[in-house]
């Protein structure tokens, strides 16, 4: 219903909410109090101690502002309660001179000291309470430029609630679910978050309503995971046979536990008629590669293709020839062939392949000869044909748009069999188990939670001082001294590529005649050609250059053991994902390997701290979400009314736990949810159609 059948809702009132993002009864009442002032722990003025941080509830008296010596815009608020006299100083808040004006009442939050004999608290935190009375008392977010004030919503949420009351409110969560979980029911909820007689009651009703929203996203996720599977078939894979024993046979290292277990799940997808669409996540350095080559060799096994689709061009090579290393000399057997069969074929597809080569590969996919293809984006152009595309890894998840995977995997869907090939997606930037669940509710996660053997771990630290940076250069020359070879990353410039490249250009000479004259240095950047960084990169590989300086194209994937040594210029630049990123380049052999994280300030900066006390990509993703907030991580999926207001990825992992068990529960094997009509409505109410299929392709 339309807000403005609530009374004292006008045209200009409904405009107004409007503007502020309320426009049926529904946003109205899920308009959540922003703060709770609880007046059973107010003091009163004569009882202020100083030092303690303590509410009081004044009446403003009087408010004027001025100009300090020092410049400063300060607001001077004077107010009274019966028992004693307070003033509030705030700096910086030029328009709280505005907004408390005489006559108001207000709750204030703050610590009392005295100055000059007179009682003040100096930018305390303050509501505007009005003439409400009640023991707690909700206070709503207040738009200064709609003119809605917090007493405002607070009166014409109440009246909708009285209003609701003869009816009820509906609950369309199952009674048992209700009571299993321990909740409270939605109508007592909605009353108690906004009208609440105790802090208890009011936790019982955020506890429901987060729930709730949770519940919902999960009940979506679940039905459209079941709906994809119903409705398309995909391949059953031979998951044994000469071709798989073989490369197992001739894998240069034993696997580690996690990685046979994820293979194992991998290999139970595959080997079922559903598609997988599975999530891979692993730290930097898991290895995660073997496993994709593993389920890649299963696909080849039975007689499909497998595609592999990298971010970069130079991620793309590495694989390729990563790849073919791993399958070396490994045949297919061909009972047809007296010299039983050929070997198999991987092949590179990128924009930098042309002419006659790019024609030879487009044949191999299109005749099934070639039967591993490794690429770039190029690999959704619709040029490229496959003749049995089984299987697509998506390496580095989240730097393709959810459109480009879902092309990818459609380009089987024009073959004759029709059938969906099976999608793995890795992603090596751990995101907290919340956000998975909510974000990738519709896939399957593996995880890999061990590192191969061998590994030392890597000291990182924080270097900001001239004395500290000579020893850092020292230490890395002593590297260089016993053979090992080190990565410089220059600053991050994201405004233009053009001033990235000069800077890496200008610190590559720089070295070259200062700190690390005598060593070899090289330099990667992004405008030089693919043929320029491949050279590069294999004179690095091989050890030619002792030194890389290089812009973020080596953020993912590059993979060369002998790097020991890392220095990231103006680290501060750059987020906690991409550092733990560009740290992950080094700590892959059995040295020992630091990395240096340069800044100019005296602090560093959060994020810096946290890659110095973390090398554990799980706890730099919950840091990551705590500093940058969820909308981050969330992104566009959770947008308007399906978002969570009250929910938390970072505190409730407990309650979306549950909705998610319980959102199995619910949908088993009904996606339509024909069993439960209202959560259907429920769903379609606060889901549009476009943010359901978004997720579904996700
Ligand atoms: P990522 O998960 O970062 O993509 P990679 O697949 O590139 O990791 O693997 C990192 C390195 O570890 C590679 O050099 C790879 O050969 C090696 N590696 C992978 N698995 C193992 C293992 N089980 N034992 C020893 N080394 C391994
Ligand atoms: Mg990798």
């Amino acid at each position: 219903m339309d807000v403005d059948v609530v009374k004292g809702i006008g045209d200009k009132k409904k405009d107004a909410l409007e503007a502020f993002g309320i426009s049926s009864v529904l946003d109205l009442i899920e308009t959540y109090p922003r703060r709770w002032v609880d007046r059973t722990r107010e003091a009163l003025v004569a009882h202020l101690e100083e030092g303690v941080p303590t509410m009081v509830v004044v009446r403003v008296d009087s408010s004027s502002s001025f100009k300090t010596k020092s410049g400063r815009r300060m607001v001077t608020v004077r107010c009274s309660d019966e028992s004693g006299k307070l003033s509030l100083t705030f700096f910086n808040q030029n328009w709280r001179e505005k907004q408390l004006t005489a006559g108001l009442t207000i709750a204030v939050f703050g610590k009392p000291e005295r100055y000059r004999g007179y009682l003040q608290m100096t930018n305390p935190i303050v509501d505007l309470i009005g003439d409400r009375t009640g023991r707690i008392v909700s206070i709503y977010p207040q738009s200064e430029k709609s003119r809605i004030s917090t007493w405002d919503l607070a009166k014409w949420i109440e009246s909708t609630l009285k209003r609701c009351e003869p009816r009820g409110i509906a609950d369309p969560v199952p009674q048992e679910v209700v009571e299993q979980v321990g909740l409270v029911s939605r109508g007592v909820a909605l009353h108690d978050i906004h009208l609440p007689e105790s802090m208890e009651v009011r936790h019982a009703a955020r506890r429901r309503l987060a729930f709730d929203e949770v519940l919902r996203v999960q009940v979506m996720l679940v039905a459209r995971k079941l709906l994809a599977a119903q409705e398309s078939r995909g391949f059953v894979h031979r998951t044994t046979g000469p071709l798989v024993d073989a490369f197992d046979a001739s894998l240069p290292f034993p696997l580690t536990r996690a990685q046979r277990r994820v293979i194992d799940e991998i290999v139970a997808d595959i080997s079922d008629a559903s598609p997988m669409h599975r999530l891979l996540q692993g730290d930097v350095g898991s290895g995660k590669t073997v496993v994709a080559v593993s389920a890649m060799i299963r696909a080849v096994q039975g007689g499909h293709q497998s595609a592999l689709m990298a971010p970069t061009e130079v991620l793309a090579d590495q694989h390729v020839m990563g790849i073919r290393r791993l399958l070396d000399g490994l045949v297919i057997p061909d009972d047809g062939n007296l010299f039983g069969g050929r070997e198999v074929r991987v092949e590179l597809l990128t924009n930098k392949v042309t002419g006659e080569q790019r024609r030879r590969v487009l044949g191999g996919l299109a005749d099934g000869s070639v039967d591993i293809v490794v690429g770039t984006q190029a690999l959704i152009q619709d040029a490229v044909a496959f003749r049995s595309l089984g299987l697509v890894v998506v390496d580095e998840q989240h730097r393709f748009g959810v459109d480009q995977r879902s092309r990818l995997r459609d380009k089987s869907a024009t073959e004759a069999d029709g059938l969906t090939p099976d999608v793995l997606v890795m992603t090596a930037t751990p995101i907290p188990r919340t956000a998975a669940m909510t974000v990738y509710g519709d896939l399957d996660v593996s995880v890999l939670d061990e590192l191969p053997p061998g590994r030392t771990p890597i000291t990182t630290e924080w270097v900001n001082t001239p004395v500290a940076q000579s020893a850092m250069w020292q230490s890395v020359r002593d590297a260089i001294g016993r053979g090992e070879q080190v990565y410089v990353v220059c600053p991050l410039i994201e405004e233009s590529e053009k001033l990235e490249v000069a800077s890496a250009q200008t610190v590559h000479d720089e070295l070259s005649a200062g700190e690390l004259a005598g060593t070899s240095v090289g330099l990667l950047h992004g405008r030089m050609s693919p043929a320029e960084k491949e050279a590069t990169m294999e004179r690095f590989r091989s050890g030619d250059l002792d030194v890389l300086v290089a812009t973020t194209v080596i953020e993912v994937g590059v993979d060369v053991p002998n790097a020991t040594q890392m220095v990231i210029l103006d680290a501060d630049r750059f987020g906690i994902a991409q550092l733990h990123q560009l740290r992950g380049r080094v700590g892959r052999g059995a040295v020992a390997s630091s990395c240096f994280l340069l800044t100019k300030s005296d602090d560093p900066s959060p994020r810096v701290e946290a890659l110095v006390s973390s090398t554990d990509g799980f706890v730099l993703a919950e840091a990551d979400l705590q500093l940058r907030g969820e909308g981050t991580v969330m992104g566009t999926i959770q947008k308007g009314r399906s978002d969570l207001r009250l929910a938390s990825l970072q505190t409730d992992l407990d309650l979306i736990q549950l909705a998610r068990e319980v959102a199995v529960g619910i949908v088993g094997d009904d996606p339509s949810l024909a069993a439960h009509p209202m959560l259907r409505d429920e769903i379609d109410l606060y889901f549009t159609a476009e943010q359901e299929d978004n997720l579904l392709k996700g």
